[in-house]
């Protein structure tokens, strides 16, 4: 349908519950933190909140009953309706004009609708200056102003951003939510979908870009090559390798995609029936299922699995990598 401009939001229920009853009794908070993963659809909640916030028929029982079809609902789908904004980090930092510009903004009335709606993402990458810039703002907002911070690292914010906002911690989605957005939205054949979600491990945003877009598919390709070629690397390139992969943004997706990969050689090995889900890589996998012995590959699968809980405690990322790239498997 075409005349539907509401923002779809996938999974996220009780979320989306949650949000929809506080609009239908006028009982928003001013301040939002919607917490949680990269990639699971954060900041697609809050632009369908925003939206929500300034539709000009709210009335629906669906997602966050937005009408969809008012000119608010369009500009906001549009990403153009002028009483919202929406923040991202310039390079590495939110800065603190950014956020100055927030705070000068938000004291103003909305241009058009009830609220003028702020969302800030990866709020984690707010400084101590810049976050505390936003307090008083947070503290004694103007009725009509909505704020919604994003982050996937809320232990790094400041006690006192969190206890201004209305926290909501989103988890990753079902496998079989995934799935079906994939089919429904792409059309994409149910094996295909699976693969993809299974591949995407419940981040939605990560399932799409990989079907709909061809360079996250290479760079994904690209680290499934370099992790096949640490096999034949010395202690001190493996080392080498931990200490540039440190850095990596999404160090804890690398990990995943690694565990998917080694389940999948087990798989193979065990000639078992469930799912490969790196179907395009079968050569390789079953290269690797002929020559790395079963027992190897359970002790760095298991490796793989404590190094991701550790590196979501904040340990010594690079120590951590280093132990763990010294113990893939070796091969000539
Ligand atoms: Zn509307």
């Amino acid at each position: 349908m075409t005349d539907d401009f509401r923002i779809r939001v996938y999974g996220h229920a009780w979320a989306q519950d949650l949000l929809r009853r506080a609009l239908q009794h006028g009982a928003t908070r001013h301040a939002y933190l919607f917490a949680g993963p990269e990639h699971i659809g954060k900041t697609t909640l809050a632009r369908a909140f925003a939206q929500a916030l300034t539709c000009e028929n709210l009335a629906g029982e669906d997602g966050l009953g937005a009408c969809g079809r008012c000119r608010s609902c369009r500009l906001a789908a549009e990403g153009m309706h002028p009483d919202h904004r929406l923040f991202a980090p310039a390079g590495n930092q939110l800065r603190i004009d950014q956020i100055r510009e927030v705070v000068r903004e938000a004291a103003l009335s909305p241009v058009e609708s009830r609220y003028k709606v702020f969302i800030i993402t990866e709020f984690e990458r707010a400084n101590v200056n810049a976050a505390n810039a936003l307090l008083k703002t947070l503290e004694e907002p103007s009725a009509t102003t909505r704020i919604i911070l994003v982050s996937h690292q809320p232990s790094g914010l400041l006690d006192t951003i969190i206890s201004r906002c209305q926290l909501l911690r989103m988890r990753p989605l079902p496998e079989s939510e995934v799935v079906r957005a994939l089919q429904e939205r792409l059309g994409l054949e149910e094996p295909d979908a699976r693969r993809l979600a299974r591949l995407s491990n419940g981040r939605i945003g990560r399932a799409f870009s990989l079907a709909e877009d061809p360079e996250s598919w290479q760079s994904y390709n690209q680290r499934i090559q370099e992790m096949q070629a640490i096999l034949a690397y010395s202690p001190a390139q493996r080392i080498a390798y931990a200490q540039a992969l440190e850095k990596h943004k999404q160090l804890e997706i690398i990990l995943q995609e690694w565990l998917l990969w080694w389940r999948d050689v087990l798989v193979i090995q065990n000639r078992g029936q469930a799912l490969i889900v790196n179907q395009d890589h079968l050569d390789a996998l079953t290269d690797l299922a002929r020559s790395i012995p079963g027992p190897q590959i359970r002790r760095f699968v298991d490796a793989i699995m404590t190094t991701a809980a550790y590196l979501r405690k904040n340990v010594n990322r690079q120590l951590a990598m280093e132990a763990l790239l010294l113990k893939a498997p070796h091969r000539e």
